[in-house]
């Protein structure tokens, strides 16, 4: 094993080649370039094939990460690749997106050996998308069809993740989404140039090719409510994510040009899908030649950042009221922006939005100090006195992130338990909901959190729906 392993003395760490910034700036397209079959070979050989992998423990799925680059190392590609998607619903958008800097990489032993961690991500990626290459992936063969049914609210990955195992079982399996697209924020909510929308789109292919039935434009709540769906089906998951935009209550907030985050991304991501955008197709959505102000240190912030200065934006801010080493993002995307010319405005908060003509002209901000800690254990902000500038903006974008749905009243529910923050509450057992056969996963019972435990909970929910069905089929031949 030695001659093809643990090359991490010798060998260097690599990421597949990033694009250069004055190219990547004018288009949409990922950033990264694919890796070559030799540099995935020789980047794999340099895992320590450690006997307790803390990767493999830091990723949510619990990939069995080891073992498919010591197998990616022997070229055995599509070995790697069977033991890749066994765990993994979409091994190819984890590669791509997954913050690994927190997660699998971020834990890697020759990573805290201070050899540079293995490049987990991108050859979980190229893995993949070699498979989808080489014809290796197939549409669901069901052996025995199941005379049982289970409605999915949300096509989003903790949707599609649980239909796809359900499925596999021979399940009779719909899925129903309000959006005109599966694929939840991965197609409306992520930008191309960190998932391209073909990777989204050829997986929720697959799935209608292995006969999940998909019924888009149904919105629950509007269109039926919980208890219909309930009707027609032996159990339903909800997992309709966090919408809710946080909002920020100051002087101005009223005036024109002051968008929430996922109005702006989602307009974009049409646009890039080829759709009619009335508010992008009449200028208010589109950044061209404009100040932009994105207010928000998360991922979704980094987002707007970067879609705005693809969109050719004449400047582009970001106002965060902490300082870099205390961001939410991941230290990937805040590198990424930096790169493409983003300014941060560090510890700063906005105090009013000013304007004439109804229309967004300035922000005026404050500075911050960071405090004590809070009660979360991150330096609370505190506003120094006297300390007001003022900024010049056409556009502001507010990512300050995401809140549930009021799930209860929204599906004529009022009986659906929810947590103090909206969030539905399951049996963390079972991800069964307080109603018997309802049960929930991903960012509406997390809120606002990862793909990678969209995936997770999706799977587990799909076990436990098994078991449930299983007990009803036998209680009812009993009965019988
Ligand atoms: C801008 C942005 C960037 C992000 N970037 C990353 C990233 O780089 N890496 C990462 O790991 N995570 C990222 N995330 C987070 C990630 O996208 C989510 O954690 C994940 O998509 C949650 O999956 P989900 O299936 O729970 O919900 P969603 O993906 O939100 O899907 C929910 C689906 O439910 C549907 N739905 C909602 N209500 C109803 C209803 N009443 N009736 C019918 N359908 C309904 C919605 O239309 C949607 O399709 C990002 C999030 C945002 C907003
Ligand atoms: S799914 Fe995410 S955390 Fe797990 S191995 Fe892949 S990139 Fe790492």
């Amino acid at each position: 094993m030695t001659e093809k392993m643990l090359k991490f003395v010798r060998v260097n760490k690599e990421t597949p080649i990033k694009r250069k910034v004055l190219e990547r700036k004018k288009d949409f397209l990922e950033i990264y370039r694919e890796f070559i079959s030799e540099k995935a070979k020789e980047q794999s050989s340099r895992c320590s094939q450690c006997g307790v992998p803390f990767c493999q423990i830091h990723c949510p799925l619990h990939n069995n990460i080891p073992d498919w680059l010591k197998l990616t190392a022997e070229g055995r590609l599509e070995d790697a690749y069977l033991l890749s998607q066994s765990t993994n619903n979409m091994p190819e958008v984890c590669g791509r997106i997954c913050p690994q800097d927190r997660l699998c990489e971020g834990n890697c032993v020759i990573e805290k050996s201070g050899h540079g961690t293995v490049t987990i991500g991108s050859i979980e990626k190229y893995i993949t998308d070699t498979a989808w290459k080489k014809g290796w992936i197939k549409p669901i063969k069901v052996l025995k069809e199941i005379n049982q049914s289970i409605g999915i609210i949300g096509a989003g990955p903790a949707g599609l993740a649980c239909g796809e195992e359900l499925r596999k079982l021979g399940y009779q399996i719909t899925i129903y989404d309000r959006y005109d697209r599966p694929g939840g924020l991965l197609i409306y909510g992520i930008p191309n140039f960190k998932l391209e929308k073909f990777v989204v789109e050829r997986r929720t292919k697959l799935l209608k090719d292995g006969g999940i039935k998909f019924i888009q434009n149904f919105e629950v709540g509007k269109d039926s409510t919980l208890k219909e769906l309930k009707k027609k089906h032996d159990a339903i998951l909800i997992a309709t994510g966090v919408y809710k935009a946080r909002e920020i209550q100051i002087p101005g907030n009223d005036l024109e040009n002051i968008f929430p985050a996922m109005e702006f991304l989602t307009a974009s991501n049409r646009k890039g899908l080829g759709d009619k955008v009335k508010n992008f197709d009449n200028g208010k959505l589109n950044v061209e030649g404009k100040n932009v102000i994105v207010i928000g240190g998360g991922d979704t912030a980094m987002d707007c950042v970067r879609t705005s200065v693809r969109q050719n934006a004449k400047s582009v801010k970001c106002l965060y009221r902490r300082d870099k080493e205390n961001m939410p993002g991941s230290a990937r995307e805040v590198k990424n922006a930096e790169d493409e010319d983003v300014e941060f405005i560090w510890l700063s908060v906005p105090n009013k939005f000013i304007g004439s003509n109804k229309k967004i002209e300035k922000v005026l901000a404050n500075k911050i100090r960071l405090g004590d800690p809070d009660s979360t254990g991150r330096k609370k902000p505190e506003i120094v006195k006297n300390s007001d500038f003022e900024i010049k903006a056409d556009i502001v974008i507010k990512a300050l992130g995401f809140d549930p749905e009021e799930i209860p009243k929204l599906f004529n529910s009022p009986e659906l338990s929810v947590s103090h923050w909206g969030t539905i509450k399951i049996n963390l057992k079972t991800m069964e909901t307080n109603i018997p056969g309802i049960f929930a996963a991903g960012d509406i019972v997390r809120g606002a959190s990862l793909v990678v435990w969209a995936i997770r909970d999706g799977r587990d929910a799909a076990d436990s729906i098994k078991k449930y069905l299983e007990n009803k089929l036998n209680k009812k031949i009993k009965a019988a």
